[in-house]
């Protein structure tokens, strides 16, 4: 069973690759974004508190994220899981090392996306556009996502690191490369 996180800043291109881990080593997929952006589209409770968060650029609470995180493990029963967009905030990524190991199994890595500030900021202007997600479109919404990211989610990578667990990708290129390089980490530890 393979458990991994795949983790990078707003932009990176983590719900494009989760998508091809997700074909290739059979995991269930977890994006938080995803389902904080399905429940705003149908206005549940969940969705309308999220919606003010991440309306300013801000982080959902730990606690709020962490109970809806729970319910969706429990609802979707896996061999192995790709957590996409979280852990966020250290508080996230140990609540995570508990729910796992609480399952009798735990994080087999945490693959970060690198990627540059001036081409993150590129790829969200466009996809402002595709995606129609409001969250991407104002300037000021973007930088606040950015400084979080700096402040509040980059730690993650060092929690991870003191575990021996992380890896550093380079995010730039064509999708498929990076997808290589993803493959080509995860086999390492399969080997
Ligand atoms: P991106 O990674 O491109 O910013 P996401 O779809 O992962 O986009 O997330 C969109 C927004 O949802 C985030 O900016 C944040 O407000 C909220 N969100 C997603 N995951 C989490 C999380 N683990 N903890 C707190 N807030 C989250």
């Amino acid at each position: 069973m393979i458990n991994i996180v795949l983790f990078g800043p707003p932009g990176a291109g983590k719900g494009t690759q989760a998508v091809k881990l997700v074909e290739k080593y059979s995991l269930f997929h977890i994006s938080t974004g995803d389902v904080f952006r399905y429940n705003m589209k149908n206005e549940t409770e969940l969705g309308m508190l999220a919606k003010s968060f991440i309306s300013k650029g801000q982080l959902v609470p730990d606690e709020v994220t962490i109970n809806m995180l729970v319910d969706t493990i429990e609802k979707n029963p896996a061999e192995g899981y790709i957590f996409d967009g979280f852990p966020r905030t250290v508080v996230q990524a140990e609540a995570l090392d508990k729910i796992l190991n609480e399952k009798g199994t735990s994080i087999s890595m945490c693959l970060a996306l690198d990627v540059e500030e001036n081409e993150l900021r590129e790829r969200l202007k466009s996809r402002a556009l595709l995606e129609n997600r409001p969250d991407d479109a104002d300037p000021a919404v973007i930088q606040n996502r950015i400084n979080v990211y700096k402040n509040e989610t980059l730690p993650v990578i060092n929690f991870y690191k003191n575990q021996g667990k992380a890896a550093i990708i380079d995010g730039i290129g064509e999708i498929s490369d990076v997808t290589e390089r993803l493959f080509d980490s995860i086999d390492s530890i399969l080997a």
